[in-house]
């Protein structure tokens, strides 16, 4: 017997028809390519998103055809996703900070039939035009430009497009297992991997994101993803905001401390979402100009590991509330959340930072789990003690890659997440390494994450990463990269005296780089890759002949 409920797929289009029905006048604030501010709702946005769609249509792209958007996180770009997705197609975000080589591998991966990009990024199309041959329509996201059609003169503009359709479009009752999206992981070790999302995935995953164990949305929310929208769809943000009814602030191309601070103070930010190097920028520019981030409740940290003095100063000095996450692309992103439980209560201020300081819990929907090898052959105790490595399974988890039948699976279908973690009987996850980038140093594990959270904590730090160097007699042994603050003249010998007795001699890093700046790629974590390639060898060459 099967039971006597409606059936109603889960749609992309349901989000944005909600959001219209029910948050019309719920502010969108969204700062343009050249620093102009928008402020339109959730109403005129879905009036859009019509009217994009009926432009999709009159191209005569069929269902599931690929639209791409090299974009920064604003209006127009938002409008543009909900009506591709809406209308049945695919929305490709790209992440322009990849390599030139790694877009046109990815549009033509994807077979993009449409190509939609902020004026800013103007250059960066016109260099890979000629080899992306298969895009038929370019369309910049902005109005009529005189010097932009110029230089490219195929080139549609947005705002005109919109003018001449009409608002109506009745969305397509899609088969909820059609895909959504699409978004490739950023290729740190070969080709990118394209990770095609679904609607029933993306929208499972929006309840899972809001609740307020995870990040926290409500319709009195005002909530500011600085994540891109082409870093894991900004972790799902924006259909998370259409769902419960919040006001959104889109950053635009200006994502500098200053900027966020002045976005955050003068629109009543009250949840900010984004990586830490992001909120350390944040940080550095509150201290600077002496503002106290009033509305800001809280603020989610994602993406790489959350410094543990990052929770303290944003907490003690600005009363916000700093939730860790971790996710990958792979994940959509969410995997796990770290928000304390009513047992929690009674511990002391000390122990429940200690608590939030992991990567946190998995919402249902999905589940974790640590095992001894990538095969999944032995599942590790749930005692909080030996890493493993975790692997993740659920609703909103990659299956398989773009176009690769291949599953990126397990035998008993979990995904290796490739990162090495802890999990206790609660479920708290804490994340001790990527497996690349753990040290093995005499048959031993070191922790880079765990030397780099003690060397961030000292105040004449920067930034710091702690990487593996070959040595002669120990395999590897951790070297600290690190940015000194500008008026800083900590010597080497200082540093290596701020780990004393925080951990085991001899899991102490060998020696300090200073360095006047530390990689960061696409999606702004650290480039260790790169580091290990400039300074992998840098002991070798202090042994004697
Ligand atoms: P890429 O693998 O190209 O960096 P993703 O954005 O998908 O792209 O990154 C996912 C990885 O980022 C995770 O596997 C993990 O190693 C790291 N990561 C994400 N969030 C956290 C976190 N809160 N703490 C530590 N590492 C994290």
């Amino acid at each position: 017997m099967i039971g006597n409920m409606m059936f109603q797929p889960l749609l992309i289009s349901s989000l944005i028809e909600h959001a219209a029905l029910y948050h019309a006048d719920t502010a969108i604030i969204s700062k343009n390519t050249d620093g102009s501010m928008t402020e339109t709702a959730w109403g005129q946005i879905a009036q859009n998103s019509k009217r994009f769609a009926n432009v999709l249509q009159s191209f005569g792209l069929t269902v599931s055809d690929r639209v791409a958007t090299i974009a920064w996180n604003n209006h127009r770009h938002l409008e543009s996703w909900y009506g591709i997705s809406g209308s049945g197609l695919v929305c490709h975000t790209i992440n322009p900070r990849l390599f030139p080589e790694q877009h046109k591998y990815m549009v033509n991966d994807a077979n993009d039939k449409v190509l939609i990009f902020d004026k800013t990024f103007l250059n960066l199309v016109l260099s890979i035009k000629e080899a992306i041959p298969y895009v038929e329509h370019f369309i910049c996201l902005d109005a009529y430009d005189e010097d932009i059609l110029q230089a490219f003169p195929e080139v549609l503009f947005y705002d005109d497009l919109i003018a001449q359709h009409s608002e109506h479009f009745e969305w397509p009752e899609l088969d909820e297992t059609k895909a959504s999206s699409l978004c490739y992981t950023s290729g740190t070790t070969g080709n990118p991997k394209g990770v095609l999302y679904s609607h029933r995935s993306t929208v499972l995953h929006s309840y899972a994101a809001s609740l307020p164990d995870s990040f926290h949305f409500s319709a009195q929310d005002r909530i500011l993803p600085v994540v891109p929208m082409f870093h894991v769809n900004a972790w799902g943000t924006p259909y998370s905001a259409a769902m419960v009814g919040c006001s959104m602030v889109l950053p635009g191309p200006m994502l500098d401390g200053e900027s966020l601070v002045q976005l955050i103070d003068e629109y009543e930010v009250t949840n900010a979402l984004g990586v830490p190097t992001i909120w350390q920028g944040l940080l550095n520019a509150a201290y600077q100009c002496g503002s106290k981030l009033e509305s800001l409740v809280r603020n989610v940290v994602g993406g790489a590991a959350c410094p543990p003095n990052m929770l303290k100063a944003f907490k003690d000095d600005f009363q916000c509330e700093t939730i860790h996450a971790w996710g990958m692309t792979e994940t959509s992103p969410l995997g796990a959340v770290n928000q304390l439980k009513a047992k929690h209560a009674a511990l002391d201020d000390s122990e429940k930072f200690k608590l939030r300081f992991a990567q946190g819990r998995p919402p249902y929907g999905v589940s974790l789990r640590v095992c001894q090898d990538e095969k999944g052959t032995a599942e590790s105790a749930r005692d909080g003690q030996l890493p493993g490595h975790l692997q993740i399974k659920g609703h909103w988890i990659v299956e398989s890659y773009f176009d690769q039948f291949n599953h990126a699976l397990t035998q008993d279908g979990w995904f290796d997440t490739g990162d090495i973690a802890t999990l206790d009987q609660d479920g708290y996850m804490q994340i001790s390494d990527r497996s690349k980038d753990l040290i093995k140093s005499g048959g031993e594990w070191i922790s880079s994450v765990e030397l780099e959270n003690i060397a961030i904590a000292h105040p004449e730090l920067d930034m710091v990463a702690v990487i593996a160097a070959t040595h002669p007699k120990w395999d590897e042994r951790p070297i600290l990269i690190a940015k000194k603050s500008a008026a800083s003249s900590l010597s080497e010998a200082e540093i290596l005296d701020f780990y004393a007795n925080k951990i085991a001699k001899w899991q102490i890093p060998d020696k300090v780089v200073f360095v006047d700046a530390i990689p960061v790629g696409g999606t702004g974590k650290i480039l260790k890759k790169d580091l290990r390639e400039a300074y992998g060898s840098i002991l070798l060459a202090a042994v004697p002949a």
